[in-house]
């Protein structure tokens, strides 16, 4: 049986990417960064209801150390890392002149170093298989830029990069490496957004309206499976129009 990380994946995008693997057939490794995140929270056992095996792992993300030792965890209980799926971010928005230097390196540390801290240890267990399958997760923010989001916008334009390095440093032990771009997608952290703000960003989709959350993981999924097996390096961005 294969098996998928989803990093962040108690609540959110992340919690609709683990149940659409799992749907696929895939093992899948949860991870937060606080045990208090799976609390009221029924994430496993919708999981486990689908026939596959499913164990969480709190992890720091932007931390180094818990990163070597949660993807060793994972090798140890499940015995191959076949999808790492680069989730967990987080938003701490003002404008550049309102913006302190704590919020700045915050941002930066669990949405960007994250990524270099799983694929780094994901990528060797991948590397050592000669098969795999990281899957990141950028933003139109990091494509476009954002007013208010110079932390978040960076990490996820970094994150694009990131993707095109790994592709490219992966390849040719079969692991591929892509990232996909949602728009605004409904989960807490586009609730979290002023009405204001929210009318203002429907009226730049040319869909109207803000996506769902499996809108994400189906993407993600099929990113994961054998019909993308020659795509490498490529960034989809999933906003319903947003950018035209
Ligand atoms: P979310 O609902 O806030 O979920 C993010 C999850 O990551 C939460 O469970 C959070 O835990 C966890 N997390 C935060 N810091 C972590 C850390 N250091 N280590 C491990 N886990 C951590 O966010 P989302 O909207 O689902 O977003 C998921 C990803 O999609 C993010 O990378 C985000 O930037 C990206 N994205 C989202 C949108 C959108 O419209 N929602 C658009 C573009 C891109 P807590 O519950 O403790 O915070």
């Amino acid at each position: 049986m294969a098996t998928a990380i989803i990093t962040g994946s108690a609540r959110g995008i992340g919690a609709a990417i683990a149940l659409r693997l799992a749907k696929d057939g895939y093992d899948i490794a949860l991870n937060d960064i606080a045990e208090s995140c799976f609390e009221n929270n029924d994430i496993m056992d919708r999981i486990k209801a689908l026939g596959v095996k499913c164990e969480k792992y709190i992890a720091d993300v932007s931390k180094y150390d818990q990163c070597e030792a949660f993807v060793k965890n994972v090798k140890a209980d499940f015995g191959s890392i076949d999808v790492l799926v680069n989730n967990a971010g987080i938003t701490r928005d003002g404008l550049i002149a309102r913006m302190s230097e704590e919020n700045y390196d915050l941002v930066v540390a669990v949405n960007q170093k994250s990524v270099f801290n799983m694929t780094k240890f994901a990528g060797s267990v991948m590397m050592k298989q000669r098969s795999g399958r990281i899957i990141n997760l950028a933003s139109v923010a990091g494509l476009y830029g954002n007013a208010g989001q110079m932390n978040y916008s960076a990490t996820k334009a970094a994150i694009i990069g990131m993707t095109k390095t790994t592709a490219k440093e992966l390849g040719s032990r079969n692991v591929t490496c892509n990232a996909v771009a949602p728009g605004f997608i409904k989960t807490a952290m586009t609730d979290a957004l002023p009405d204001e703000a929210k009318q203002a960003i429907l009226g730049m989709i040319a869909m109207k309206r803000y996506g769902e959350v499996d809108e994400i993981a189906g993407v993600v999924s099929f990113l994961a499976s054998p019909d993308a097996s020659y795509v490498t390096g490529q960034v989809i961005e999933i906003s319903g129009g947003l950018s035209m």
